[in-house]
């Protein structure tokens, strides 16, 4: 039977925090009461929020929706289709935690509540046999998606995606699969580690580190991550690439699929944990959160929460890793106009944000120039653009209008999700404009140096 606490009851902190399931609530691992509790409903988060920038509705603010997880928790409103909704149009950029003057971790609440509604409430069958297909079969199984990535191959190389694009063919049969195929970008050769891989550092080695390569990246940006490869051995690093490693779970956690990501937590955790390395390398800002929060995920886990803290504690970004141990400024040079776009979960989940710049910086060649508003969401969040389509391209319009301002010829971010969204909204919108990781970047520059001359 869930517990319900009043509206006013006074209870501490710590004895809340220790409450799995309060009010309202149909299922454990509920919003985070305590964490609720801190919102002092100020509003400074509002304009910071982009569906409460397009919507203008209090529902879809982060207030709101703290208001709402409230609600539920004192047993005055209940996990319904309502509450469902206004959950799932959050893009859980976390855009409203750095804004936050109470510091209230929103990214946890609201990956909490989408938990309580998949848990609880009926779906379609479209929605039961998706999530079915795309979180439970797709994504946790390595080989499955290796799959999926040659036959989009087979089919990009085929000229057939040209001809869908050109005939507009998909968009008459589905919508969704025509928004999915608008998106996907060119597949090359894949990176994907079968077994344990060991390369090593480049001159006097610093250390040893493991790479996670994700489940997207090594597909569909294998260049970038044999630039991230690159340049941990070009400052001296030794790099493990271990076999086992699988899909971080992010999209899981964001969709509240809460079961399945806890166990591809602890798939990954048993594949890092095996050797010891100095730092878990990510070079993905959304796995980059969620590996970092395995130990939130994982905490009522009598078996793996010590692990996953353990794990969590050693995740680093790339460029938050390079510019901590200091890394090499590169000789060569990157003749470029670029705009640095902050991936969501990179500035306002891991609060790294002068890290990649320093490195643009440091390369020389490259005009870094700001945008307006370059940590606000670009509308790509998880499978945000492809479940919200018209609600995720008003988002990237204003991203695209405060790029076009600048007159920058690339825009470099750190995130898939963000060059797959960027990408796809120049390629549509016909804009010359390329976009990069910054890890490319760096390697481009440290690979330059060949035909530079050596130093007195
Ligand atoms: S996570 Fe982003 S979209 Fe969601 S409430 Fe916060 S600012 Fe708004
Ligand atoms: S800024 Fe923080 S405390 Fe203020 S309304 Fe938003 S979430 Fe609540």
């Amino acid at each position: 039977m869930a517990e319900t606490v009043a509206s006013g009851t006074y209870i501490p902190l710590q004895e809340l925090a220790k409450h799995a399931t309060l009010g309202n609530y149909p299922a454990p691992d509920a919003p985070n009461y305590a964490e609720i509790l801190r919102c002092t409903h100020c509003g400074l988060c509002l304009d910071h929020c982009p569906t409460y920038r397009v919507l203008d509705i209090e529902s879809d603010s982060p207030r709101g929706r703290i208001y709402q997880m409230r609600a539920v928790a004192e047993g005055r409103y209940e996990v319904n289709a309502d509450f469902k909704e206004h959950m799932n149009v959050c893009l859980a950029c976390r855009a409203c935690e750095t804004a936050c003057p109470a510091n209230v971790g929103f990214g946890q609440l609201v990956e909490a509540a989408r938990w309580q509604a998949v848990a609880s409430l009926p779906m379609s069958r479209r929605e039961r046999l998706l999530r079915w297909l795309i979180l439970r079969q797709l994504f946790p199984h390595p080989w499955r998606l290796r799959l999926a990535g040659s036959l989009l191959r087979l089919y990009q190389r085929l000229g057939l995606q040209s001809l869908v694009r050109r005939t507009g063919l998909l968009r008459l049969l589905s919508p969704t699969l025509a928004q999915i195929e608008s998106l996907s970008p060119q597949f090359s050769n894949f990176f994907t580690p079968a077994r344990d891989q060991f390369f090593l550092a480049r001159g006097k080695a610093r250390g040893t580190v493991s790479l996670f390569s994700g489940c997207i990246m090594p597909l569909a940006y294998s260049s970038t991550n044999q630039a991230t490869l690159r340049v941990l051995q070009r400052n001296g690093f030794h790099v493990l690439l271990p076999a086992g490693q699988i899909c971080c779970g992010a999209i899981h956690i964001h969709a509240g699929e809460h079961p399945t990501a806890q166990e591809m937590a602890r798939r990954n955790i048993d594949a890092f944990l095996r050797e010891e390395t100095d730092a878990i390398i990510v070079n993905a800002a959304g796995c980059g959160v969620a590996l970092k929060e395995y130990g939130e995920l994982l905490a009522n886990d009598a078996v793996y929460a010590q692990r996953a803290r353990e794990f969590s504690a050693k995740v680093r970004d790339v460029s938050e890793f390079l510019v901590d141990k200091g890394f090499l400024p590169p000789r060569g040079e990157v003749r470029r106009r670029v705009t640095y776009q902050d991936p969501c979960h990179l500035a306002h989940g891991q609060k790294v944000r002068s890290q990649p710049r320093a490195i643009l910086r440091a390369i020389p060649g490259i005009q870094l120039v700001e945008m307006r508003d370059p940590d606000r969401c670009c509308g790509s969040a998880g499978i945000y653009n492809v479940v919200h389509p018209d609600l995720s391209r008003q988002i990237l319009n204003e991203k695209l209008d405060n790029v076009k301002a600048t007159g920058a010829e690339m825009v470099v971010s750190a995130n898939p999700g963000c060059i797959l969204q960027i990408e796809a909204g120049c390629r549509n919108a016909n804009l010359d404009i390329q976009v990069a990781h910054v890890a490319d970047l760096l390697d481009q520059a440290y690979r330059a140096e060949k035909h530079v001359p050596p130093d007195p």
